[in-house]
C-alpha cells in the first residue's frame, strides 16, 4: 500500500492528509475552517434540524475533490470536527 505523496520545495516528499469529513452535530459553525482553506472545499448548509434550531447552519464538505491535503482546516478547527487522513495511491 503506498500513499499519495507531495513535494515541499526543497524536492523533499511528504504524505498529505486530506479531507475526509466533518461531523454537523459537533460544528460551532465558527467558520474558520472555511476562511483557512484556499480550495473552496467547505460550504454551510442549513442544519437538518434547521426548524428546531433556530435557523442554525453547519459547515459541511461541499467538494473534497478539491482538497490538496494541506491539513490545515482539521489543525484550526477548535472542535477538533474535521477527519483529514492520506490516501492510498490508485493505479
Ligand atoms: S486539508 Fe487543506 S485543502 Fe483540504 S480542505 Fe482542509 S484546508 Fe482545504
Ligand atoms: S472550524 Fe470546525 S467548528 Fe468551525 S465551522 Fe469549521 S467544522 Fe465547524
Amino acid at each position: 500500500m503506498e500513499y499519495i505523496t507531495g513535494a515541499t520545495a526543497s524536492g523533499g516528499s511528504w504524505i498529505p492528509t486530506f479531507v475526509v469529513r466533518s461531523n454537523i452535530n459537533d460544528c460551532g459553525c465558527c467558520g474558520k475552517c472555511f476562511k483557512i482553506c484556499g480550495r473552496s472545499v467547505f460550504e454551510y448548509i442549513d442544519h437538518p434540524d434547521s426548524d428546531d434550531l433556530c435557523g442554525a447552519k453547519v459547515m459541511t464538505v461541499k467538494h473534497p475533490e478539491n482538497c490538496i491535503g494541506c491539513g490545515a482546516c482539521a489543525r484550526g478547527c477548535p472542535k477538533k470536527n474535521i477527519v483529514c487522513e492520506p490516501k492510498v495511491r490508485v493505479g
